[in-house]
Parts: C-alpha cells; structure tokens; sequence
C-alpha cells in the first residue's frame, strides 16, 4: 500500500492525517481531494503544498468521474474517507447537504472502490452514531446504532453502506468511530477553538444548556495513528472505536480554558441548549489496543495545553476563520 487517497484532507482532522502520513511514510503518496466548502482550509496544508509525496485536488467527492480519473492517473491502492459536513448544529439547520456529502459521497467513493479494485477502504466515523449515554458505560462496537442528530444519521448512514459494501461484494473496508478530536488546525466554530478564540479576543463564552453533557476528548495526532493502524493492520470489515477515557464536561472544558487565558469567570455565557443534544458520549478502545497495540499519546492535560498554545501562537491561522464560522454565514 503506497498511494492513498485522502478525501476531506484540507480540513481539521483530514489535514493532521496527512502532515502525519507524509512525517510517518515517507515512501507514500498522498492524493488529497477536498471540495474546499466553508471548513475546508487549504492553509492547514502551507507546508506540505512543496512536498512531492502530496497532491492536492480540489473537487467533490460525489464526482465519480473525478475519483476513477485519480485512482488511474496515480495508481491509487486505498482510499481513507474524512470528507463530510461535520457540524451538527449546521445539521439541525440544513440536513439535505449533510445527507448528499455523507451518505451520497460515501456511496461514490464505495462504488469507485469496488469498481477499480481498490485494496481497502477506510471510513471515518464517529461514535455519535451510538446515540447519547447516562451517567454510565461505554460505546463499544457491538452497541446498538442510535444517532440522534441530522449530521449522526448521516454518518450512519453511511457506515451501513460500508458494511453492506462488504457483506454483498466482500470488500475490503474498516470503519473507525472516534470520540471528540481536538489540537491544531480545527475550525473554530466547535467548542475547544471556538471557546479559546474568543476567550482571547475577551469575548463571551457561550455554552450550551447547563454544561454539563459530556464529551470524551482525543487528540488528533491520536486519532490519526489510530487510522493509520486499521488502515494497515485492521481486519476486513471490522469496526474498531477510538477514544482515549478523557471525559470532560463542557464547563470543564471553559474552566481550563479560563484559567490558561487568565480570563475572568464573568465571561461564561450559559445559552439555550441545542436541540436533541446527546448528554454522554465515551468510548471503550479495548477492540483497537488488544488486538492492534493502539495506545495514545496524550493526556488530556498536556494536550489541552499544548492546543491552547498552539491558538496562541498561530493567530494569522485563525484569524481569517472567524467569519466564515459564524452559523449564519
Ligand atoms: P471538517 O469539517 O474539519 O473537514 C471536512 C472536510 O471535508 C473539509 O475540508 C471539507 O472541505 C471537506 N468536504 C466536505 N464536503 C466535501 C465533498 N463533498 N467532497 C470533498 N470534500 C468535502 O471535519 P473534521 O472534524 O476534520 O472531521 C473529519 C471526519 O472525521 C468527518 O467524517 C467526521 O464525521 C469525522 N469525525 C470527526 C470528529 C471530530 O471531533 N472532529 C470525531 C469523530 C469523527
């Protein structure tokens, strides 16, 4: 395996898998293809945009054409899939584009994979497909699917197709589901930018409801040594969830964030609760670790700061983003 297509590699998580692709595999090629919509950022890719091992293509994944073009031109051995709307309250807005990127995306990039022979294809999930948790427990990969937002169903969505992918035509696919991801180059419209972002401009901090739902929180880099595994060692059609026991209530997470900035309290803004907010979300990683040797690198309080940093130190990054990240833009 040596030449893989990486799809939504101009945004958040897409763009680390590929800085850490070309760092870990210096023999591969990368092929990157992102629509560049309003999340995806070609500055995430500044410093690779010299590197001959990185192609960047601008287009949708939804163009069958274009895919099968890329697969021959450059001898495409495996396709990993970050490209999708992610953000659920944009979901609670406007669904139907998150049913025709996730779901109708998916099902052309599955398509061209069967149709050329592609050696393994890897989606990118989420563990919001499970559905909200209570106070305890875990996800594991045997429980039920039970997404409660436009942007999880869609994911569902199109993690069944995958599956179906390889039950009715014996492809070889993996599926990973992740906890919340945070670090360097994230879009700040979710919670971690969004909070440390304005907390530096001394703007309000508005957080939904009480604060108190719970997200259990992965660093990037994590998660993609996690997608590098599975990609090279997970078994065909296996699921494998990835998160690393960092559970953070929303208020914990601003509190951190205050102290670091050195912000005062006066800032926090309690504002109306999204609608059908999950309370829970934690992951069992026992799959990932046991059978594939999976263990991440941070805690969270030393990749929290070190993210925290990183805003502070990459504003001209940032900066430009904020408009764009307002919901009604
Ligand atoms: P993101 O919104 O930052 O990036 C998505 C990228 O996909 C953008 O660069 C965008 O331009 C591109 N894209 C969107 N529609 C496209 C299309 N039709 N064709 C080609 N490219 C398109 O998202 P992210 O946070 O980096 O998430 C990446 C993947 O990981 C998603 O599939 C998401 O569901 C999944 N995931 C994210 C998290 C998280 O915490 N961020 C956690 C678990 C799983």
């Amino acid at each position: 395996m040596k030449n893989i297509l990486v799809t939504g590699g101009a945004g958040f998580i897409g763009s680390n898998f590929v800085h850490y692709m070309l760092e870990n595999h210096p023999d591969y090629k990368i092929i990157n293809l992102d629509l560049l919509t309003y999340a995806g950022n070609i500055h995430n890719l500044d410093d690779v945009k010299d590197n001959p091992n990185h192609i960047f293509v601008q287009g949708n994944i939804t163009n069958r054409e274009l895919v099968r073009h890329l697969v021959k031109e450059h001898h495409i051995d495996a396709f990993v899939n970050f490209a999708a709307e992610s953000h659920v309250d944009r979901s609670i807005l406007h669904p139907e584009i998150f049913v025709e990127t996730n779901i109708q995306g998916t099902l052309a990039l599955l398509d061209v994979a069967k149709e050329m022979n592609i050696e393994k294809y890897l989606q990118v999930s989420t563990d919001e497909v499970y559905g909200s948790l209570g106070a305890e427990g875990y996800f594991t990969e045997e429980t039920p699917l039970a997404p409660n937002s436009p942007y999880s169903s869609s994911k569902t969505g199109a993690d069944l197709l995958v599956r179906a992918y390889h039950e009715t035509y014996g492809m070889n696919v993996n599926i990973t589901r992740c906890s919340n991801n945070y670090g360097p180059y994230h879009f700040p419209e979710k919670l971690i930018p969004l909070m440390i972002t304005n907390g530096m401009d001394g703007k309000e901090l508005p957080i939904y409801g009480d604060g108190l739902n719970i997200r259990d929180w992965l660093h990037v880099q994590d998660h993609c040594q996690a997608i590098d595994l599975v990609l090279h060692k997970g078994r065909s059609g296996e699921v494998y969830n990835v998160g690393g026991h960092n559970e953070r209530t929303n208020n914990q997470i601003v509190d951190i964030i205050i102290e670091k900035l050195g912000l005062s309290r006066d800032l926090i803004k309690y504002v109306e609760d999204r609608l059908g907010h999950d309370k829970r979300y934690a992951i069992d990683p026992t799959k990932l670790e046991d059978e594939l040797g999976w263990k991440p690198k941070y805690t969270f309080d030393t990749g929290i700061v070190e993210t925290i940093e990183w805003y502070q130190n990459n504003e001209a990054w940032w900066r430009p983003l904020q408009e764009r990240a307002a919901l009604n833009k």
